[in-house]
């Protein structure tokens, strides 16, 4: 059990600054998730945790331990990799146990009986005999997993691990992952490039950028109350709208319609650096561009939302997709786009008008593009 916290964590290559400067705390027992775009320095955090990299700056604590300058092998901690990163020659078993006995850490007879509990928590007692080329890539990545159990490390850190299993068993292993860490309890740090697997791993998500963390929060607060405008387009799929407006005494004004805003934004509640302006920021009277962010979901055709009044607007249809439990529709209002989520089975004839309704609590606002 042990809680890892990162103090102005800083990594340069050359030019490149890999991480820039992260403040974090893992907590105890947590499944913590990385998640962001390519580049944007999860693996290296990752690497850093693991000491595989060296740091440029800051600090790196497990429990009341300084261990930034430290060996790999002195951190007791177990990394999962994407390419499960298994020996080709050797047997399930040899992967699983490598290394073990060297040192005299552990005894012949608690190596067996650790590979015989992992073995039964993985359901890999079959595979055990076998070779690599004689498993599938989730056979593997459970193997790759054993080995990681077997060792009772102080963490997990790991690394897109299943980004090389086919879309149905992502979704099975990415719940046996939570099953398992329901189970064992052990800190883990889990990297992904993917916000589904984000969202329904963590109990916290860190979201990244250009070498910056821009969020940490449980995956439904990041969605609901995106503390700047990269953490509400990147969470959410479809993504959520933006659609440039003038901010006039709590309007948002656009060509085409005029939404009044709420007193106070959702996104301030969150109190985590928001960049976010309050809706109707009587300060902000100097400001008149705007950002106005909705997602698709809480945009309604105003037909089978009556409960939510009079907040209405004419929006064009331009294309639908059905997608079984919803229609996608995409529509136009003077010079901008959205999308629109509505009944399955909703009959929309393209380039027809439509009556577009929406919750006002649910609209963010963000600053303005610059540059
Ligand atoms: P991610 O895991 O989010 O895709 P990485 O941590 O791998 O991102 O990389 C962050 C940045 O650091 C990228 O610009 C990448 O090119 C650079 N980088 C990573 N590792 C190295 C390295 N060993 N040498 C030089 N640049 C690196």
């Amino acid at each position: 059990m042990t809680t890892i916290t990162l103090r102005n964590l800083r990594k340069e290559f050359d030019d490149v600054v890999a991480v820039n400067g992260l403040d974090l705390t893992v907590r105890d027992g947590e499944f913590l998730v990385v998640v962001g775009p390519s580049g944007c320095g999860k693996s290296t955090t990752l690497r850093l945790l693991a000491g595989l990299e060296t740091a440029t700056d800051g600090e790196i604590r497990m429990d009341d331990r300084d261990v930034t300058g430290t060996e790999p092998k002195d951190r007791n901690v177990a990394m999962v990799f994407q390419n499960y990163a298994l020996y080709p020659h050797m047997t399930g078993r040899r992967n699983v146990t490598f290394g073990m006995n060297a040192g005299g850490s552990f005894t012949d007879e608690e190596i067996n009986r650790r590979v015989a509990e992992a073995a039964e928590t993985l359901d890999i007692t079959d595979l055990l005999d076998r070779k690599p080329q004689a498993m599938s890539g989730g056979e593997r990545q459970r193997v790759a997993l054993g080995r990681a159990i077997v060792r009772d490390p102080d963490a997990f850190l790991m690394d897109e691990p299943l980004s090389n299993l086919d879309a149905k068993l992502r979704i099975q292993m990415r719940a046996e992952l939570t099953q398992l860490h329901a189970e064992l309890g052990t800190t883990t740090v889990y990297v992904t490039h993917d916000q589904t697997e984000a969202m329904t791993l963590g109990e916290r998500v860190v979201v990244m950028d250009d070498g910056r963390i821009q969020q940490v929060d449980p995956p439904q607060s990041l969605y609901d109350f995106p503390a700047n405008r990269f953490v509400a387009e990147f969470i959410g799929d479809p993504a959520m709208n933006m659609i440039d407006v003038a901010v006039e005494e709590g309007v948002a004004v656009h060509d085409a319609f005029r939404i009044p805003l709420p007193a106070g934004n959702a996104a301030d509640e969150t109190g985590s650096g928001s960049e976010t302006e309050s809706l109707a920021d009587p300060d902000a009277g100097d400001r008149s561009h705007a950002v106005l962010g909705v997602r698709p979901e809480d945009l309604h055709l105003a037909r089978e939302r009556p409960d939510l009044g009079e907040t209405e607007f004419d929006a064009t249809v331009d294309v639908t997709e059905p997608l079984g439990d919803s229609l996608l529709v995409h529509c136009s209002v003077g010079d901008a786009t959205f999308k629109m989520s509505a009944e399955p089975r909703s009959s929309l004839d393209p380039g027809g008008t439509v009556s577009v309704t929406y919750d006002s609590e649910r609209l963010h606002l963000f600053e303005p593009e610059t540059g």
